[in-house]
């Protein structure tokens, strides 16, 4: 048998197939060897669990839960958790992966990891999402600490869901742990700006392409000229949303799960976001038309952030795309196929490990300032933010001229380069 067949457990869904395409593509073009490459196509460890959790009506319901750790070669392992009820083992292991090439392109002293729990956090009263939080930690504690895998908040989950896993873990522990998780409330040692991290270093790449885009005399975009549609207007959307606004760019249309929001003159953010707190939905929006999620896709602007979901541009539509720069504020928002579709268009992709990046450098802030018990400003974390996005995005771009690639693969080998050398140096065990 082929030592390229594997057992199929971690490859059933698109977005881990994705995940190792697009690495056999950057290994391809760099050079990488296949041992390495072999390597890094699976988790180093995963775990599932059940998680039986008492209702408030008395029943009791068992969920599934994971937590994968992908590699640890580079430091801990670093990931958040998901609750979605399309959680697989399959796509958690994908999303380890991702944090993986994400720490390592950034520099980050961090290996990459990935939890989640297969459930809809709306459908759930907030008791009970304590209850399903502290026993999913409980079931997973010999595999987290704040040397050997540290979550953080991802899609599903916020501040609130890392204050249970911190302190379930410090009652287990009997001391406080704060620094088994990030992404923490500041009350119990979270980082200034760590929530709005992510969609501002969205933006922050946004910024660098485009002035890269003049410096090669491509494109002449001002970004006080530019539209942009955000899809998916959560925790990175809103804010990508605001630091586009702030920069003068005209934001014509957000979306949720639900459907969008479309004004051609532009959105009064202030007042979508005031409605959004409200409603929790953009759905019933009153001062701008209704719009479904494939039409923002296919909108007309010069900037489309996917900040929702994975798996979001796909074969289906993406000949319906006309942003001529796409900020992957998601992971894996668009698909292998589509992606290499739309960069033979000339639209610039600035990939998931790239452009999103954001979050998890906050989060290592946030781990360094736990250690060290000393805690920076928003603004100090800011520019140490911006500061490592830079650098991140022009060694992407630096490679992307020099093997004459796309964005996405030349981050992948901007990771790779860094991984590989370290799991050279520290050899294989035994
Ligand atoms: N869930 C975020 C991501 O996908 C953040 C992870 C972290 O901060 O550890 O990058």
């Amino acid at each position: 048998m082929s030592h390229n067949l594997r057992s199929g457990l971690y490859e059933t869904s698109p977005l881990y197939q994705n995940a190792v395409m697009d690495l056999e593509m950057a290994g391809k073009t760099m050079g990488l060897s296949s041992n390495v490459l072999d390597r890094l196509k699976m988790p180093k460890k995963a775990m599932c669990v059940s998680i039986p959790v008492r209702m408030d009506d008395g029943s009791v319901k068992t969920f599934e839960g994971y937590r994968v750790q992908h590699s640890t070669t580079l430091g801990p392992g670093k990931g958040g958790i998901r609750f979605h009820p399309e959680v697989n083992l399959s796509e958690v292991s994908a999303l380890a992966m991702l944090m993986t090439m994400k720490c390592s392109l950034v520099g980050l002293p961090l290996g990459g990891a990935k939890g989640g729990i297969r459930v809809d956090p709306s459908q759930l009263s907030r008791a009970e999402q304590q209850a399903l939080t502290r026993r999913f930690t409980m079931e997973i504690i010999s595999m987290i600490g704040p040397e050997q895998d540290i979550p953080a908040p991802d899609v599903g989950t916020d501040g609130q869901h890392m204050a249970w896993m911190m302190d379930t873990y410090s009652m287990a522990k009997g001391h406080a742990v704060p620094g088994v998780v990030t992404g923490k409330p500041m009350e119990i040692g979270g980082s200034a700006g760590r929530p709005e991290s992510t969609g501002r270093g969205v933006v922050y790449v946004i910024e660098h392409a485009i002035e890269l885009l003049k410096k090669q005399n491509k494109a002449d975009f001002k970004l006080n000229q530019c539209t942009a549609a955000v899809h998916g207007f959560g925790k990175v959307g809103t804010v990508a949303a605001d630091e586009l606004a702030m920069r003068g760019c005209k934001v014509v249309a957000v979306s949720d799960f639900f459907g969008g929001i479309y004004d051609k003159n532009g959105l009064d953010l202030k007042d979508v976001n005031a409605y959004m707190s409200k409603n929790r939905t953009l759905k019933g929006y009153p001062k701008a038309e209704a719009i479904t999620n494939e039409q923002l896709i296919g909108l007309n602007v010069d900037i489309l952030v996917p900040a929702a979901i994975d798996g979001v541009i796909t074969r289906e539509n993406m000949k319906n795309v006309k942003a001529k720069i796409i900020s992957e504020g998601a992971n894996g928002p668009i698909t292998s196929e589509a992606q290499q579709y739309l960069e033979s268009q000339g639209v610039y992709i600035i990939p998931d490990i790239l452009a999103n990046a954001g979050g998890v450098i906050v989060s290592y802030f946030e781990w360094v300032q736990g250690l060290q018990q000393f805690f920076w400003n928003e603004k100090e974390v800011n520019e140490k933010l911006a500061e490592i996005m830079a650098r991140a995005f022009h060694r992407v771009a630096g490679n992307a001229e020099k093997f004459n690639c796309g964005m996405k693969t030349a981050a992948l080998i901007t990771s790779v380069e860094r991984l590989s050398q370290a799991m050279l140096l520290r050899g294989l065990f035994p």
